[in-house]
């Protein structure tokens, strides 16, 4: 390309996971754009990496991942790099001593009270335990108001404290206001169009979207070792937006999970993928991993989960003062020229996987419109 410096970057992508490799490889496969990807962990596929554990079965280092969406562009755009497994997600939660339905439908009720209640009839039940709030504020105030005290307290409250090690009733209405209650059979967990695990694994996708020639990837790296010696144009940053800025309006918080994983000398561990524990358990769930890859294997590979406040950040705490803090880092970035902060991380939001590939798709729609990047930075 003419006047094309031939040692620069045209972009510095820090972050390997969905955010940095979507967006990677849209600028160097429909853009034509070099790119240099970062991370400072030994992996690509950020937190939906997977690999094989000792006993060679396919496990999700950073807890399940399950995926699903509504989009068919996203859908399509992830076909490019991988085939499929239809799996249609069930979860089940250990309450007074059964495995019931979660999300709670017609069966989790008709098991738990020993009824034979009908759909409409279950309609009625809801209706004359629930207790309404106006307005609705808290995740207590959502439960309580579809389902009444007694199943909030069976199945959400001790869930909800363990996994922020907060009462419902001091976070946010957000967290829960999508909890789906069904008067009817259907057990899923999730309802989307499009369900279903790459065939291969995450890591195998990952490594299909990588692999082209404008694309390097430098792993083990905080982009911060490199960045004023590597010449590149714009960066794509999906890092945590406020280490971005070095904290300078206070730390956003997050949420951690501790992962414990069992390899169990049987074919299977037990009756569903996940079983939640909405009790005294130290855990949140306990996921058995050959149900959502499919693989045929005479061991299986389970993991407990224990949410904790150090660590990895994985949930961004869904309070007040949060968001109005992380606005003031927005606000930052919209200020900071040739940088363009994407992903979870980056824009302090629990995401899912599919949202997080829409979000790098517009990106690249907006970066593709812009003329060729000047150099921020400079070798030494
Ligand atoms: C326990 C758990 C379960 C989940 N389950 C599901 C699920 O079932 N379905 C679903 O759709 N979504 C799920 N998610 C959400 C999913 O993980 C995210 O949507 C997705 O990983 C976000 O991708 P990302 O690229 O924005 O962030 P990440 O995957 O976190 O990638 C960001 C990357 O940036 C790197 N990085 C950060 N700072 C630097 C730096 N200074 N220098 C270099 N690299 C840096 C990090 O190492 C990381 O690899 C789950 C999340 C968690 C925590």
């Amino acid at each position: 390309m003419p006047g094309r410096d031939a040692s620069m970057f045209d972009y510095l992508v820090v972050g390997a996971g969905f955010a940095g490799a979507v967006i990677a490889e849209r600028l160097a496969a429909g853009s034509d754009k070099k790119v240099l990807i970062v991370d400072k962990r030994p992996h690509i596929g950020g937190n939906a990496y997977d690999h094989y554990d000792t006993a060679g079965l396919l496990v999700h280092k950073y807890g399940p991942h399950i995926f699903h969406t509504n989009s068919r562009d996203v859908f399509d755009y992830l076909s490019r790099f991988t085939e499929w497994r239809p799996y249609q997600h069930r979860v089940r939660a250990w309450v007074d001593g059964q495995l019931l339905p979660i999300p709670i439908n017609l069966d989790t009720v008709n098991t738990l009270y020993g009824l034979n209640l009908t759909s409409f009839q279950l309609e009625e039940f809801f209706r004359s335990v629930a207790e309404p709030r106006s307005p609705v504020r808290t995740s207590e105030d959502v439960i309580v108001g579809k389902v009444g005290r007694e199943l909030y307290e069976k199945f959400f409250r001790n869930y909800t404290r363990k996994q922020w090690n907060l009462d419902p009733s001091e976070l946010d209405a957000a967290v829960t206001s999508r909890v789906p209650v069904r008067t009817n059979r259907d057990d899923r967990y999730f309802t989307d169009t499009y369900q279903a695990m790459p065939l291969h694994g995450y890591t195998r996708m990952f490594e299909k979207m990588l692999t082209h020639p404008n694309i390097k990837i430098m792993l083990h790296t905080d982009y911060r070792e490199i960045e004023s010696v590597i010449p590149f144009g714009e960066m794509v940053y999906t890092g945590p937006i406020d280490e971005y800025f070095d904290f300078r309006f206070g730390k956003l918080p997050y949420r951690s999970i501790e992962f414990r994983f069992e390899t169990v000398d049987r074919p299977v561990f037990q009756d569903f993928p996940v079983v939640n524990y909405p009790n005294e358990n130290p855990y949140t769930r306990c996921t058995e991993f050959k149900y959502l890859t499919g693989q045929e294997h005479q061991k299986t590979s389970v993991v407990y989960e224990y949410p904790c406040a150090d660590g990895d950040p994985y949930y961004p705490v869904p309070r007040p003062e949060n968001t109005a803090r992380y606005r003031e880092y927005h606000a930052l970035a919209d200020r900071t020229p040739h940088v363009h902060f994407s992903g979870r991380l980056a824009t302090y939001k629990y995401y899912n996987m599919d949202q997080v590939v829409a979000q790098s798709l517009t990106l690249y729609k907006k970066l593709s419109g812009l003329r060729r990047p000047q150099p921020v930075a400079q070798p030494a």
